[in-house]
């Protein structure tokens, strides 16, 4: 077994969110901390665990947009379907078509780990990871393999 390599790369995101959960079913914002920890016994080609701009990106995914889970979305509005309804405890928004991404799950800190952890493991399977995202400066999540 070779000696494993473990990088860590942090960085902020910012998103804004509605959960069905009282006070969260207003809609809010986070700046959001997150950490990746990646754990690889082996180096690329270029002689990274992986590039931090590829981490980058995925992050990018999640930042500057409004996290929605699809159950909530009830339809669509204007010339080119260009505005998006959404209904939660007798509310509605619309909001941009390009400002939402729709989750398959409630948009919570818990599932935004699981889902940048899975996005890092689509890099490389054999990759150990953990995810940890500080939603407030007093709460996190923790999601992810067993590392070193
Ligand atoms: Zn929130």
């Amino acid at each position: 077994m070779e000696i494993p390599y473990i990088i860590e790369y942090e960085d902020i995101i910012n998103y804004a969110h509605i959960l069905k959960t009282i006070p969260c079913c207003v809609c809010h914002g986070h700046s959001a901390r997150i950490k990746i920890q990646i754990q690889s016994e082996t180096l690329d080609k270029s002689d990274m665990v992986v590039n931090f701009y590829d981490l980058k990106k995925i992050l990018k995914r999640f930042d500057h947009i409004t996290l929605i889970s699809k159950e909530y979305c009830t339809g669509w509005t204007g010339k080119m379907g260009d505005g998006v309804i959404v209904e939660i405890k007798e509310k509605r928004y619309v909001f941009p078509t390009s400002d939402v991404l729709f989750l398959e799950q409630e948009p919570t800190v818990e599932y935004l780990s699981e889902l940048i952890y899975n996005e890092v493991k689509n890099l490389n399977e054999e990759f150990k990871v953990r995810v940890q995202v500080w939603e407030t400066e007093k709460g996190s999540c923790v999601y992810g393999d067993k590392l070193l």
